[in-house]
């Protein structure tokens, strides 16, 4: 069965033209799916109904489902599990801002690296999540919110998996999500979050795409980073991946944010802070500390509230950009990857 998320709409013209259809019919029928989240072929009036019939005999729209969602007592966040159809599990997290509506998407079955602080990398990698995969989760969350009149606003690649490790799709995907004809979100409004593969972010800093670039950085020496993210500081330290940031905003334009999930007592100390400022010095780039977020069976905890504010002032007083983000989805376990490992253990 063909998926239309899956589909160009070049490829789309060309599997109408097959059964004699007009290349018009393949813009109706991406309107009627980004346009107005269409749930079923049978909604698109302004398609003779043979051809509805015969779309939906041959055709899906989106090959996923909702199999979990949760919001949180005040809705500022909600997360979602969806179903592929090959049975696997990924999630997806809207959280709401004083700016809008964010997505935060996956773009990985599980991850390959195996960070010790990430519920995402505790299952080991299943496989790249297709271009219909990364388009489906808005999809079906935008049909979600379109009950209550609200719309995605801005889209954050940070969910399950790394997404330059599945760089040709989440390419494409982003692009889609730009198209006006598509979902029509301003890749200024789009982040993406990469624990720091260098040849892909040269990749993506030549497409010159607007979009920021989120780097998982969370230690500011080697030695540390080791201990929390062993497998890519192994092949990508921190002398090498801090010149390609600096160019990536040189290319792009767009500073570099690097965010810094505070643990108690492993990377929460001040010293540290000074060694964090050391290392970034003042280029257009921003400090995000998070809060960390507990995940089952693992030995960190979230820095106290005064461990972070000093670790702050004390970038603050080094000329650092920073903020500290506010720890949405705690009571949806929200850190990426943690629901679906609780509903693969039980
Ligand atoms: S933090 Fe990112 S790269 Fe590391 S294991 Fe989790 S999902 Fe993978």
């Amino acid at each position: 069965m063909n998926v239309i998320l899956e589909t160009s709409k070049e490829d789309l013209i060309e599997q109408l033209a097959e059964w004699g259809e007009p290349a018009f019919r393949a813009e109706q029928i991406l309107q009627w799916v980004y346009q107005h989240r269409a749930s079923d072929f049978s909604r698109m009036t302004n398609l003779p109904k043979a051809l509805r019939e015969r779309l939906a005999s041959n055709w899906r729209i989106c090959d996923m489902e909702v199999a979990v969602h949760q919001a949180t007592p005040t809705r500022d966040a909600e997360k979602f599990v969806f179903q592929l159809s090959d049975k696997e599990e990924i999630e997806s997290v809207v959280m709401r801002y004083h700016h809008g509506v964010s997505l935060c998407l996956s773009t990985q079955v599980g991850c390959s690296f195996g960070c010790a602080f990430c519920a995402s990398g505790a299952f080991g990698f299943s496989r790249n999540l297709t271009v219909g995969e990364i388009m489906g989760q808005w999809y079906r969350i935008q049909q979600v919110l379109d009950e209550e009149d609200e719309r995605v606003t801005h889209l954050v690649f940070m969910g399950m998996g790394e997404p330059l490790a599945n760089f040709t799709n989440t390419l494409t995907a982003l692009r889609r999500f730009q198209d006006s004809e598509k979902v029509g979100i301003s890749y200024r409004r789009m982040t993406l979050s990469t624990v720091g593969l260098i040849p892909e972010i040269e990749r993506l800093a030549a497409e010159s795409l607007p979009i920021t670039l989120a780097i998982s950085l969370h230690a500011p020496n080697d030695y540390l980073r080791s201990q929390l993210m062993p497998q890519v500081n192994a092949r990508y330290p921190l002398k090498d991946l801090i010149p390609v940031c600096r160019q990536y905003a040189e290319k792009t334009g767009r500073r570099v944010t690097f965010e810094y999930a505070m643990m108690k007592d492993v990377n929460d100390h001040p010293e540290l802070a000074r060694e964090l400022g050391v290392l970034l010095g003042t280029w257009p780039c921003h400090v995000n500390l998070i809060p960390f977020n507990p995940i089952d069976g693992a030995s960190f905890a979230p820095s106290d509230a005064g461990r972070i504010a000093e670790f702050e002032e004390v970038l603050k007083m080094m000329g650092v950009s920073v903020t500290v983000r506010r720890s949405l989805g705690r009571d949806i376990e929200g850190a990426c990857g943690q629901l679906r490992g609780r509903r693969r253990k039980t």
